[in-house]
């Protein structure tokens, strides 16, 4: 059984070192919090800051928290004076709640953040911890208990509550600007997003629909991926573009060797396009080098050369189950194996060497700008 609560204390660690913008991070991680409480449904009443902790009222459990960026960890507390005896209730009331009895290991852990208190930090668990062993007889351990009861001394308020939730870190989505992410079906861009959103970077989606060239389900997996990462950023929007027809022109016009990196070329552009448009600043791409034979040095060198905005590929020195050990955990992994991975265009033997002179002669055969124009104009936006 869950605790009742009726307030959510916030810890925030990488945002507290920030000097002079600490306010600005500080404001963005309180924007972002009530996105996710709004978004989630969830009802609360005030997010006020105290001494490096955010107090959120609330009579929920908020588990959706911890797909907040910029949160250390964060607990579901019982608020009370701090009246020693109002302390002892809320402490036994969890206790009661946990079931701890004489077999069981525990302990107190008591933390004055705000040093008025007159009885330092171990005074308090030595004396909490003597009125729960009256009371159960379990043992005190202060290593590894079963059970741990913590109490915040905060401004004049005890905070009791028995779990620290850990968050993922990193700083408040939109700290750090906005990025277009290159979004396919597939395990790793979900997870290179992902990443890039926890450096604070707010990012639009842009999926290149490939159909006919790919199955038709892949527009309905790719949306799919994008409502698992909106969890991370409520605000995240999403531009489906037909790219079958580029796909077509390549198909029509292009070396086979070299579609590959022709059509990155294209997503790239796109990409730009859609970045000017937006006020983005870079692209955001799953790509990590030699994991599948396109993803050469030399190709990643010609793709490149399709935009001027840094393209980040926040995957680039991960193995192939460090990336699938994330998608696990934010839960994009199931939706990312649906696609079959094909693409009709793929050659047997793609250009694993190529070079950018080779490319560009083969892209004066079609009109780019006027595809790239089209392709962006007529992309379907979701949010
Ligand atoms: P992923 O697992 O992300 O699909 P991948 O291992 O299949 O990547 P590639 O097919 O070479 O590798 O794709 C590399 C990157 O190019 C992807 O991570 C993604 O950022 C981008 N990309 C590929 N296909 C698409 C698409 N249809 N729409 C948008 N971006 C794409
Ligand atoms: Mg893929």
């Amino acid at each position: 059984m869950k605790a009742k609560t009726d307030t959510i204390i916030i810890r925030y660690a990488e945002i507290g070192l920030k000097g002079k913008n600490r306010h600005e991070f500080e404001n963005k991680l309180v924007d972002n919090i009530k996105s996710n409480l709004q978004y989630n449904k969830k009802d609360f009443s005030s997010i006020i800051k105290i001494r490096g902790r955010l107090i959120i009222k609330s009579n929920e459990r908020c588990d959706c928290l911890k797909d907040v960026f910029g949160i250390a960890s964060f607990s579901h507390a019982i608020e009370t004076s701090q009246g020693i005896k109002e302390i002892h209730e809320e402490v036994n009331g969890l206790v009661e709640q946990s079931g701890l009895n004489k077999e069981n290991s525990f302990c107190i852990r008591v933390q004055r953040v705000d040093k008025s208190f007159p009885k330092t930090s171990i005074e308090i668990e030595r004396e909490i911890g003597e009125f729960v062993v009256n009371k159960t007889n379990a043992k005190v351990k202060l290593k590894n208990p079963e059970f741990t009861y913590y109490i915040e001394l905060i401004e004049g308020k005890a905070y009791v509550f028995s779990e620290k939730i850990n968050g993922y870190g990193g700083l408040p989505v939109g700290s750090s600007g906005k990025v277009v992410t290159l979004l396919s079906t597939g395990i790793d861009s979900p997870v290179a997003a992902w990443m890039a959103m926890k450096r604070g970077c707010s990012t639009i989606f842009v999926f290149n629909y490939n159909y006919p060239f790919a199955d038709k389900q892949e527009k309905d997996y790719a949306y799919g991926l994008f409502q698992i990462l909106r969890r991370f950023d409520s605000q995240a929007r999403m531009y489906t573009v037909n790219f079958g027809v580029i796909q077509q022109k390549i198909k029509d016009s292009v070396n086979p060797r070299l579609r590959c990196i022709v059509c990155k070329r294209f997503m790239y552009r796109i990409a730009d396009q859609i970045a000017q448009k937006e006020g983005a600043k870079a692209i955001i791409t799953g790509e990590s080098i030699g994991q599948v034979a396109s993803q050469t040095l030399d190709n990643i060198y010609c793709e490149n050369k399709a935009s001027d905005l840094p393209v980040l590929r926040p995957l680039i020195g991960m193995n192939k189950q460090e990336i699938i050990d994330i998608a696990k955990e934010i839960g994009t992994f199931e939706a990312s194996i649906k696609t079959s991975g094909k693409c009709g265009l793929l050659p047997a033997h793609p250009a694993t060497k190529a070079k950018i002179k080779k490319i560009e002669k083969e892209e004066k055969k079609i009109d780019i700008l006027d595809l790239v124009a089209m392709a962006v104009e007529t992309a379907e936006g979701f949010s």
